[in-house]
């Protein structure tokens, strides 16, 4: 940011302009056509993702070295932001794409960073990590059902993991898993593991019926025997949890800014619709109990990208505050749902049809409240810090 202090938080001109870049590649390449196209086949659009790794908006924030463009979390959150907003449905799912590679970049060995990293940083490949098992994906401090036991130099992995985005197409698949069996608490037992594709005894089924984010691919995962040399191990032995942790602080940053992109597009929807709709003879903005609407929509988005970008500034500075991290989760994506709803009621009956994109972001809000970390889990967090602040 410009300013001196996250509240300073006017933009660069490079920040300014990296958003612009972004919104105008969203508006040339996201048409209604590929739209329609994508939430029909359910493919992934691998076009829109290499053309976006092509202009540096994948992995923006993945150091050079490593075919990112060294930025930081806030750049990250701009682009996510901007993709978001100008269509969820392909803007979340190309920027699911790079999901986990971050873990590599924060505990990897330079081997591993160097095998892994640049593929999808240049749109070639993508990555997956897998947290969530079938038995509940808020408590993952539980004794996890995916067990790794060490066999002569190699890991053997049985189990299975619920709604892994990109599983079936991605270069590998990050797993946490068990590896000791008897340590209390059990999180203290806990590594992870990189999969790479094709590796016998992993069977992935790609999940259908979904409500939105039809393009984007979530399935289920289960290892039957599946055996991972030494070296596949990321990170420290039994520290898995504590990676975990640290790595969804960060990767939190770009699901509130999904939720901020979320409510900046709704609202660009409502203000012209409501600008060119005529009601009892005058244009429906006219009407306070909808202008009104639109004033209550604009705080929110203002709020919610403040909080959103002042927790990337500070991860920026190396200074990651999970409370704060949380707050912005929580608070963007409950701006999002709240915005888009407002958003869909100015739009009356038309909110109700895919012809109008409204309908769209509608039946994605409630998702990003959801996933990496419900809301629920994000306040026990922010209790825990506050209460352990001096009063
Ligand atoms: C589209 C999509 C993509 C996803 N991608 C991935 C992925 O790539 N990798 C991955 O690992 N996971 C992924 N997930 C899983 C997601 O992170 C989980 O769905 C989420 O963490 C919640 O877990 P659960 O669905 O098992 O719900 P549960 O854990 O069964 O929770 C059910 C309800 O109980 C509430 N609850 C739980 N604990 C508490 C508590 N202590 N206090 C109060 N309430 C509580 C929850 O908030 C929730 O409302 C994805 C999910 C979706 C929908």
């Amino acid at each position: 940011m410009g300013g001196e202090s996250p509240m300073d938080f006017e933009l660069t001109e490079e920040q300014l302009e990296i958003k612009r870049a972004v919104r105008e590649f969203c508006l040339k390449e996201f048409t209604d056509e590929v739209m329609r196209r994508y939430a029909e086949s359910e493919e992934f659009p691998w076009d829109l993702y290499r053309k976006a790794a092509q202009l540096g908006f994948i992995g923006i924030h993945m150091p050079e070295e490593y075919g990112g463009q060294g930025y930081g979390y806030l750049e990250n959150v701009l682009v996510t932001e901007e993709m978001v907003r100008a269509n969820p449905e392909l803007g979340i799912t190309l920027v699911f794409g790079d999901f986990g590679t971050e873990l590599i970049l924060m505990f990897g060995t330079e081997e591993q960073k160097r095998r892994y990293i640049p593929r999808i940083t240049r749109g070639e490949g993508l990555s997956a990590a897998a947290f969530t098992e079938p038995s509940g994906g808020s408590d993952i401090s539980k004794r996890l059902e995916t067990v790794a036991v060490k066999e002569g130099d190699e890991w053997v992995i049985n189990g299975s993991k619920m709604f892994i985005t990109n599983a079936n197409i991605s270069d590998f698949i990050i797993v946490l898993c068990q590896t000791d069996l008897e340590v209390e608490p059990p999180y203290r037992g806990q590594s992870l593991f990189i999969v790479d594709r094709g590796t016998p005894g992993v069977d992935v089924d790609k999940l259908t019926g979904k409500l939105g984010l039809k393009p984007s691919q979530t399935c289920s995962v289960s290892f039957s025997d599946v055996r991972v040399p030494e070296e596949n191990l990321l990170g420290e032995l039994n520290r898995g949890f504590y990676h975990t942790l640290q790595y969804l602080n960060e990767s939190r940053l770009e699901i509130a800014a999904q939720g901020v992109g979320l409510a900046q597009g709704a609202l660009d929807m409502a203000l012209k619709y409501a600008k060119e709709r005529t009601l009892f003879g005058e244009p429906l903005y006219r009407l306070q109990a909808v202008s009104h609407k639109l004033a209550d929509m604009a705080i929110k988005v203002e709020a919610a990208r403040l909080l959103t970008y002042k927790a990337a500034w500070l991860a920026d500075q190396g200074e990651t505050d999970p409370m704060i991290s949380s707050m912005a989760k929580v608070y963007a994506a409950r701006a999002g749902f709240e915005v888009v709803e407002e958003a869909a009621q100015i739009f009356g009956g038309y909110f109700f049809f895919e012809d109008y994109p409204i309908e769209r972001f509608y039946r994605i809000a409630k998702v990003i409240e959801v996933y990496e970390g419900t809301k629920e889990v994000q306040k026990d967090t922010i209790a825990r810090f506050l209460l352990k602040r001096p009063t």
